[in-house]
């Protein structure tokens, strides 16, 4: 089937550009690989979007979700596994041996978590390490449990955390923290939260489940007894579909400006997958909406 427009990535940013793509009269397809929501729906708490109250990142993506089915947009549950781009045609093939075309296409394929790459880290990979403390910390209901990482995202887990298990051990490479004050001042104030650092998780063991992490300190290697590991060390822009299509900068970005527009005649991107300095909801949102207008002025 011929659509208008086939939007890669239901994250923020391609929802919003669904939205808006259907606002604006496009016949449009969403691909998502997995869950919609993207990286939103590890947040428990929301604090920073204008005007909106506190929610959490299942909430904001249900909300977001039903107000762009209500318009009709057609989603399917499919990762896009090859794309080919024509001055005239996009063709999407995907997880489910479909192949679609649209005239027009915006990637917004945002960013994947990054391992540490200690032994035993995939071995242990959902029986005991996590990327989503929104997502599996009941699992660890009263245990003790470790958080890896210094950024807004690893103080944010371990604060959640803290309100659910025993101890919180909060392991960074470093003295310092790169997260705001506001959340360094909330760690200072919480008694579960126990600080290692600098330290380096340098192994994961246990049996058929994760039950402890080997650190790496100052003072030598220490055994932690931990019964799940939160990996919050930052993200990686999830683009090797494009890599041969799209510029990408150094760090694997797609080149493109507040615009959203690449080289490429028909394709645009959005999100946090493209060059931009702060990735946030906010801006993600913004980008959705402005590669949809650019597609419809496009296809117009
Ligand atoms: P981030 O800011 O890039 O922080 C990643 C952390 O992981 C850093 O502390 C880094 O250490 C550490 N790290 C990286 N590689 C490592 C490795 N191999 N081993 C051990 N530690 C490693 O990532 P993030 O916290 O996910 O945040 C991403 C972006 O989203 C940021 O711009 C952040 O501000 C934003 N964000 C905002 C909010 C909010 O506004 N409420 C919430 C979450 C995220 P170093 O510090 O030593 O480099």
């Amino acid at each position: 089937m011929l659509y208008d427009l086939i939007i890669v990535g239901g994250g923020t940013a391609g929802l919003t550009a669904a939205l808006y793509a259907r606002r604006g009269g496009l016949h449009t397809l969403l691909l998502e690989g997995s869950a919609p929501g993207g990286q939103i729906i590890a947040s428990p708490e929301l604090e920073n979007f204008p005007g909106l109250p506190k929610c959490s990142g299942v909430a904001f993506t249900q909300r977001l979700l039903e107000q762009t089915a209500a318009l009709g947009l057609d989603l399917k549950y499919e990762a896009a596994v090859a794309l080919h781009f024509t001055p005239s045609l996009q063709e999407a093939e995907t997880s489910g041996g479909g192949s679609y075309q649209a005239r027009a296409l915006i990637w917004a394929a945002g960013l994947v978590p990054r391992h540490l790459g200690c032994p035993g880290e995939e071995q242990f990979m959902g029986h005991g390490v996590s990327f989503c403390a929104a997502c599996d910390g009941m699992l660890y209901k009263g245990k003790e449990v470790a958080v890896v990482g210094g950024g807004n995202t690893a103080l944010e887990e371990a604060l959640f955390l803290s309100k659910i298990c025993l101890r919180v051990h909060l392991i960074h490479r470093r003295e310092k923290f790169r997260a705001e004050e506001a959340l360094r001042q909330k760690v200072a104030q919480t008694p579960k939260i126990v600080l290692h650092c600098p330290a380096l998780v340098c192994e994961m063991d246990g049996g058929k489940r994760l039950e402890s992490v080997v650190l790496q300190t100052e003072r030598g290697s220490q055994t932690l007894p931990v019964a799940a590991v939160f990996l919050a060390i930052g993200k990686l822009p999830a683009n090797q579909l494009v890599a041969d299509s799209l510029a990408l900068d150094e760090a694997g970005y797609v080149l493109a400006g507040e615009d959203c527009l690449t080289a490429l005649p028909g394709v645009f991107v959005a999100g946090d997958c493209r060059t931009k300095p702060l990735r946030q909801l906010v801006t993600a949102a913004a980008d959705g909406a402005v590669a949809a207008s650019q597609a419809i002025a496009y296809l117009h």
